[in-house]
């Protein structure tokens, strides 16, 4: 079987109207970094596939700080917005060019593990998504939309149309590892924000990427920190809860036992960075 129709609707209630039509028959395809190389080799073979391409969602929008984003923007984009430098490094570290240059943000957030570089980032600065049907729309906090490996609150007639990053008030800190220096598959990828009064820890958020089913919330090492004098006892407390909570996997690219060690690690270098204090 081959793809037999390709829509390009050339705007968003036309999109959710075919996705309305067809229903889960029909593939959506934003860059297609993900989905083409799976049609190339025989894995998914969709009979419709709907590009995103012209219907509208590339866009960044700037209101009282906050940032709206079209699901369509692309991870080179993203490099280039000023108004969220955690945002700008985090797609600066999200594979090659190439993938950058056609990848979308709104991409990254379905990217199987060990992907979710971008997502991460999106975790520590509570943005929510925006998902579209025809006829209505709901907005939900990323953190909630994930569910599992590859499955998600997403209905089979809604669109993820927009990211909505709320203005970032506190420090923030984002630390990629993986084998090689670039275009690297993360073994582990940590984004924190912090807000500060003083020395005291007032808001805590950690996010986690490379080591569970989807980029994830470290609830346990943010209780840690919340309240306390941000120290490096607090920081070693927050990096072992952190390791003691996540869930990593062994794949061709490092053991559970090692992603697990290099979250306690990573979390301890973030941490001390937003501290100012020697890891
Ligand atoms: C060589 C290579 C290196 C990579 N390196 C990294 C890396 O270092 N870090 C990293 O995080 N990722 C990496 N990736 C993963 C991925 O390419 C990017 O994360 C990219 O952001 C995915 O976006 P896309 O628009 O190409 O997704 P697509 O391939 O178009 O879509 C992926 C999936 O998401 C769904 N989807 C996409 N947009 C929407 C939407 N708006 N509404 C509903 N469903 C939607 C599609 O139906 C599809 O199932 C890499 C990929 C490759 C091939």
């Amino acid at each position: 079987m081959s793809v037999k129709e390709y829509f390009l609707p050339q705007s968003l209630t036309e999109a959710t109207g075919l996705l309305a039509e067809h229903g889960p028959s029909l593939l959506v395809m934003a860059g297609g970094t993900i989905a083409m190389p799976l049609i190339n080799e025989g894995i998914s073979m969709p009979e419709r596939v709907m590009g995103l391409r012209r219907a509208g969602l590339n866009y960044t929008q700037r209101s009282n700080g906050a940032v709206a984003i079209g699901a369509t923007t692309t991870l080179t984009q993203i490099v280039s917005l000023e108004a969220v430098p955690l945002l700008q490094t985090a797609a600066d570290n999200a594979g090659s060019w190439s993938i950058r240059n056609m990848g979308t943000i709104g991409g990254n957030i379905f990217a199987p593990p060990p992907a979710g570089d971008v997502a991460v980032a999106l975790l520590a600065l509570d943005a929510q998504v925006r998902l579209v049907k025809q006829g209505g729309e709901r907005l939900m906090p990323l953190a909630d939309f994930y569910t599992g490996f590859m499955t998600n609150a997403l209905e089979p007639d809604e669109l993820l149309a927009e990211i909505r990053v709320p203005a970032a008030v506190g420090k923030t800190a984002y630390l990629k590892y993986g084998r090689k220096h670039a275009v690297t598959p993360a073994i582990v990828t940590v984004a924190a924000h912090l807000v500060l009064d003083g020395s005291k820890v007032k808001e805590a958020r950690l996010a986690l990427n490379g080591v569970g089913p989807h980029p994830l919330r470290a609830r346990k090492a943010e209780r840690v920190l919340a309240g306390s004098a941000l120290t490096t006892a607090s920081i070693a407390a927050a990096a072992q809860a952190a390791s003691e909570e996540c869930n990593p996997f062994t794949d061709a690219i490092a053991t559970e036992w090692y992603r697990r060690k290099m979250v306690g690690v990573y979390v301890k270098r973030a941490l001390a960075q937003i501290a100012g204090l020697e890891a």
